[in-house]
């Protein structure tokens, strides 16, 4: 298949080399050279305009910092560029309403489109071993799966547009929310004179049991290996996690939901990434707590 990919970046980049490896030919477009240089590298032929890339492409694939550069890339130099035939994929996370308007653009232009967040990070990115959330119509996520079968270990059809991306920021909020939890507790544990390694054998086998505690645990040198071993490098960014609480932020307030504790977590991140912190990884915050 010939496909396009906008957007090389971190993610993008080991995304657009999957899909060579599996044989894709792959046109490449990004805003930074150095992006467009590891591109060529990985067996894409590179290209300095967008509307260029897509020309003559069966998929377009995005994957972009947020919703307005989406926004403006796909009604620029994708829809009405793109041949009539395409299936388009937005992989960026964004927020829902967004996601679901460059959608809606593009099916009454009569494209078949899909939002398809990933969960997993820079590592399964390269490894090919992604989780896509699809929000689409049926026929649209039969073509995508297509698409994204080469970069992910799962893809999983959400429900209709922009669902994918609800999908992934309610479950991010949920991830923020049990981190935070799991820290206090371990930090109350120790002030009460308990070892931590004793505390994680009771609580993992016990009703607290969650993953921030027996796959991500936030103390050094309990439970398996996590980026805490590492001094906290590595892993999920503690600014990612706030991009995407504020993407569920707005999400609550446009559908009305009440996420008293998702707003807490919000806020108890922004300290945490306010004092130079976005770059460890999230589970570092139970270092504020
Ligand atoms: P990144 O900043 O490394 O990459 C984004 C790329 O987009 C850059 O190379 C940039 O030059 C390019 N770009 C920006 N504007 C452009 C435009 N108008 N046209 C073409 N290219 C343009 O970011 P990333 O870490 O690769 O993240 C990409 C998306 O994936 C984000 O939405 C992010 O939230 C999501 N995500 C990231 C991770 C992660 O661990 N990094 C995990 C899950 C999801």
């Amino acid at each position: 298949m010939k496909i396009a990919f906008i957007g090389l970046g971190n993610m993008g980049g080991g995304m657009a080399a999957n899909l060579v490896k599996a044989g894709h030919s792959v046109n490449a477009f990004d805003l930074s050279d150095a992006a467009l240089a590891a591109a060529a590298e990985h067996g894409c032929a590179t290209f300095t305009d967008a509307r260029a890339s897509v020309e003559g492409v069966e998929a377009v694939v995005t994957m972009l910092p947020n919703g307005a550069i989406v926004k403006s890339v796909y009604a620029e130099s994708v829809i009405g560029h793109a041949p009539a035939g395409a299936v388009l994929l937005d992989c960026s996370t964004i927020d829902v309403d967004t996601a679901r308007e460059v959608i809606a653009a593009a099916e009454s232009a009569g494209y078949d489109m899909v939002d398809a967040p990933v969960s997993g990070g820079i590592a399964a990115a390269n490894g090919g071993t992604l989780t896509f959330m699809v929000g689409g119509t049926d026929t649209a996520f039969a073509r995508a799966k297509d698409v994204l079968n080469p970069m992910g270990k799962a893809v999983i059809h959400a429900g209709d547009a922009g669902n994918g991306q609800a999908a992934k920021i309610c479950n991010n909020m949920l991830l923020g929310i049990h981190m935070i939890g799991t820290c206090e507790a371990f930090a109350m544990a120790q002030k009460l004179g308990l070892d931590p390694q004793t505390f994680f054998d009771i609580s993992s086998v016990s009703s607290g049991q969650n993953w921030s505690m027996t796959s991500y645990c936030p103390v050094p040198g309990v439970g398996p290996a996590t980026p805490a071993d590492n001094g906290y490098q590595g892993g999920f960014a503690t600014a990612l996690m706030l991009k995407d609480l504020r993407l569920a932020m707005e999400a609550a307030e446009s559908s009305d939901a009440a996420v008293p504790m998702g707003q807490r977590a919000t806020s108890l991140y922004e300290d945490f990434n306010g004092a130079g912190n976005g770059g460890l990884d999230f589970s570092a915050i139970i270092r504020m707590l």
